[in-house]
This record gives C-alpha cells, structure tokens and sequence, in this order.
C-alpha cells in the first residue's frame, strides 16, 4: 500500500526505513506475555514477533495531496545526522527525498509540514544539510509545532534543569526552521485548509497533536505516535517507555479510537507495519484493529 484515496485527496506512503527489532516488553513497560497471549490470534506473527517479543516500527511519512495543498505528516528521521545514542538512525544516507519525488513530490511543491512531535523520527527530514548548515529541506513550506511540544525546550522551562530528551534533535531539526521564518506555532485546534485540521492529543509529549484530513463522510486520523503498535487499540491502558505522561497519552489513545470507531474514520499511525493503516471496531468494552484500507 503505496497510496490511497481518501475524500477526493490522495496520500502516499514514503518510508524511510524499518526497525525490525524493537523490544515490546521495554517499549511497552506494562505489556505482558498474558497479554500477548490473549491476542496472538490476529497479532501474532502479523503485528508482533513471538520468539522473541519484538515488533517491527516503520519509520514513514504521509503525504495528504488535497484540491490545493501537499502536507507531509511527520518526517522521519533524516540524512547525515548525528545520533550516537540512537545508532539505527545514525548519519543515515537514505534515498528518502528520491522515494518522495518517486511520489510525485519535489521539496519545493510541500505548502505544509505537520509534526506530531518533537521526537527524532517525526522531524529529522525538516532539515537538511547544505554547506554545513542546517537549512529547511522544503523552502516553500509552513512547518506546523504545536507551542506546547516547542516550550518544554526553552531553557526556562527545563524541569530540575535539565533539557527534555531530543533537545539535540530540537538544536539541528527545529530551531533552523524558525530562524528561517518557515515556523508557525498552533495552540488547540487549528484548521490548516477545507480538509485538513490538527488537533492536541497529549501525553506521549506535552504537544503531541494528530491531524485530521478528508470530509464529514471519508475521514482519516493521522495519529503519529498516539498509538504505536496494534496491539494499543485491543489494549489503550498500553503506553510506551517514552511517553512523558503514560495516562495522559492513554486517554488521547481512548479518545482517538472512540471516535475511529464511532465514525468509520481511517485510522492512519506513523509506525505500523504493512498494511499500515485500518479501521477500528468496537468488540466488548474494548476495540479490534481491522488491517486495511
Ligand atoms: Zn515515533
């Protein structure tokens, strides 16, 4: 699934690589093999790696082509940065801005960037590097933060003086785009176009947003980081290692599948595995993941 069609808008898929081993039970400090086995049936060997408790994160970007805009939906990680604490994403040397234009889009043609967050692989591609500086890859683009996930980083607001995790990703992927006047920071609610809108879900950051693409009828939740593995909508109480407020992000989680599930809504994650996208259905007092477009 390279690309689909949602409400008269198309959006495609570009991915940037595939981490075929993250631990499940130290991503998701909660999960249990208890759990697991209530839900091998559909989750095992699709979404999850029994021998030995891994899943597979893909590390992708949503393109949303709408009447009169290019949005791209989180940017991955991106090229010849430096991450020594992270070696999978490590002074990569993808051909990442290649899959893009495979997909019929030139840097120059993107009119918005949206970042869920402010993780390193949701923002690494807003910047690349140009004679030594970090330069905005897509010149002619807004990039969408929310002000929430933005002021965890002023020094001013360090908690025991300490700078939040990425604040290195924060220094080479977020500040260029400010001080070449392609940022605008979104408080709440913000409607990007007719189509489009982003929302606040919190809790994996304190600015975690999702956005909202297509029409009353046809409506897709690009969720980013609100949820991270299938196995968080049979089980939303599950939040990761990294989520600065675990409860917080769980009731975003909540909150997000009821109305997937309530609606029809296309359900549009950053990190699933093929085919990366479905629905949600209501099953008892919980949910079930229904893979596919
Ligand atoms: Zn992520």
């Amino acid at each position: 699934m390279d690309s689909f069609g949602l409400a008269g808008m198309t959006v495609h898929r570009v991915e940037e690589f595939v981490d075929p081993n993250c631990d499940a039970l130290a991503f998701f400090p909660e999960l249990t093999p208890e759990l697991i086995r209530k839900h091998a049936d559909w989750l095992v060997p699709q979404f999850y790696e029994a021998s030995n408790n891994t899943i597979r994160i893909v590390m992708q970007t949503w393109v949303i082509r709408t009447r009169h805009h290019t949005i791209l939906v989180d940017t991955c990680n991106g090229n010849h940065k430096p991450r020594p604490y992270f070696p999978m994403a490590d002074q990569l040397n993808t051909p990442y801005l290649e899959r893009l234009n495979a997909a019929g889009c030139a840097p120059e043609d993107v009119d918005f960037v949206c970042c869920t967050h402010m993780h390193i692989d949701h923002v690494g591609w807003n910047t690349r590097l140009e004679n030594g500086r970090w330069v905005p890859t897509f010149p002619k683009a807004k990039y969408l933060f929310a002000q929430a996930e933005y002021n965890q980083y002023l020094p001013e607001n360090y908690v025991d003086g300490k700078a939040p995790i990425f604040a290195d990703v924060f220094e080479d992927s977020v500040l260029p785009v400010i001080a070449a006047g392609q940022a605008q920071m979104v408080e709440g609610r913000y409607q990007v176009n007719d189509a489009v809108t982003i929302e606040p879900a919190p809790g994996h950051t304190p600015g975690h947003y999702i956005v909202r693409a297509g029409a009353a009828d046809e409506m897709g939740l690009f969720v980013g980081d609100a949820i991270h593995n299938p196995i968080q909508i049979a089980e939303p109480q599950l939040s990761t290692a990294y989520c600065v407020d675990g409860k917080l992000a769980a009731q975003s989680r909540q909150r997000i599948l009821e109305d997937c599930a309530e609606h029809g809504h296309l359900l549009v994650p950053t990190h699933f595995d093929p085919p990366h996208i479905g629905h949600v259905r209501r099953e008892g007092a919980g949910f079930r993941f229904v893979p596919g477009r």
